[in-house]
């Protein structure tokens, strides 16, 4: 390849990508503007899955930016229940595509009015319409994104087909979902909690925020998290045995990562649901590092340090694998108050994987450990 055609395929790619972004945040705006038009607001727009890179207003809406743009995603807000709800929920679906569809048609038309079809105008306006065929065909496949299980506008336009009217006004009740999601990613839980009891459906729709606030608020010590855990517990979906094994991992590890020393009804919880996660999956490294830390967590130290070894065992050829693994060996370390191996521990950690956030609130809390604390009296 000659230096000329380097150049030419990098600024194809640069232009490729410019086109693919662009025509992406029209997919979200076109959601954003159906969703004005039916009457809801819209919460924000996500372009890019995966870890928040940005967060700004623009356009009079707020829009976030994720590490892994190839999609998005547009949340609408229902204030209040209007008639209808089925058709409002299918044009707020529609409106993405319908964005696409359009732009196609304005390029072709553009493309076919251009004077030579050589010319570099004319190659970027038959690129354009073509991004947009994809796009167009990608939110038509059906399915879920597997990081932030947000479902494609053809999923969630069957779905939105398959569930009865009553359901469908739910739809006011727990647009707030989002909203209250972003308050725990943001550390806010007091606000988010405060949310969730004011608008909780106790349906599935929420049953995840429910999930992540009990997670959050034990792993923090809040006494709140235990109330939260056995709400989660009473929920019906979990009574469904919906991602049970998911959930059982998510309570151990907010037990493994809790700075006090649980109660001795969450104990109890803890042996019960470290023995169920056992049996479910006995091999998997990840449920073996949280049934380990969380049972040295509760005093059961021997049998918690050999699933952390097996696990260790497992763990050995994979880099984030080895840094989950040195994470939760220094919580269950940091929790019956050896302090010196936990610090190590989590220098290794810290060394295989800086951005852990875990980690990285395992060293604060290491750092504030004050000789006075009860769980290093225990050691000696
Ligand atoms: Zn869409």
């Amino acid at each position: 390849m000659s230096s000329s055609d380097a150049a030419l395929a990098a600024i194809s790619l640069a232009l490729f990508v410019g086109i693919y972004m662009a025509s992406l945040v029209l997919h979200e705006l076109g959601h954003a503007l159906g969703a004005k038009w039916i009457g809801a607001d819209v919460y924000k727009i996500v372009i890019g899955e995966g870890k928040r890179l940005a967060r700004f207003k623009a356009l009079g809406f707020l829009w976030e930016i994720g590490i892994n743009c190839l999609g998005g995603a547009c949340y609408p807000e229902y204030p209040k229940p209007l008639p209808g709800m089925r058709w409002r929920k299918i044009a707020v679906i529609a409106a993405g595509p319908l964005m696409n569809l359009l732009l196609v048609a304005a390029a072709l038309t553009a493309y076919a009015a251009c004077p030579s079809p050589e010319s570099f105008l004319a190659k970027t306006l038959l690129l354009a319409a073509l991004t947009n065929v994809f796009l167009l065909f990608g939110s038509l496949i059906p399915f879920e994104s597997t990081e932030d299980k947000q479902p494609t506008d053809m999923l969630a336009l069957i779905r939105t087909l398959g569930v009865p009217e009553s359901a469908l006004a739910d739809l006011v009740r727990y647009s707030y979902v989002a909203r209250a999601t972003d308050l725990v990613k943001d550390g806010k839980l007091a606000e988010a909690s405060a949310l969730f009891e004011e608008k909780c459906s106790g349906t599935q729709a929420d049953f995840g925020l429910l999930m992540a606030l009990a997670h959050e608020l034990l792993s923090r010590g809040d006494p709140k998290g235990e109330e939260f855990w056995n709400r989660l517990l009473a929920h019906p979906e979990f009574q469904r045995g919906q991602e049970r094994e998911h959930i059982l991992a998510r309570f151990l590890s907010s037990i493994a990562l809790c700075p006090q020393s649980p109660t001795p009804a969450l104990a109890n919880a803890v042996e019960t649901s470290a023995d169920e996660l056992g049996h479910l999956k006995p091999e998997d490294p990840t449920g073996q590092l949280v049934r380990g830390a969380a049972l040295v967590r509760v005093g059961n130290v021997m049998e918690g340090l050999e699933l952390l070894r097996r696990a260790e065992r497992t763990c050995r050829p994979s880099t984030p694998m080895r840094a989950l693994h040195a994470t939760y060996r220094a919580a269950a370390e940091l929790g019956r108050g050896e302090v010196q191996l936990a610090g190590e521990f989590l220098h290794t950690a810290l060394s295989l994987d800086p951005s852990s956030e875990i980690a990285r609130a395992l060293r604060t809390r290491l750092q504030s450990t004050s000789p006075s604390d009860p769980l290093r009296k225990e050691k000696t």
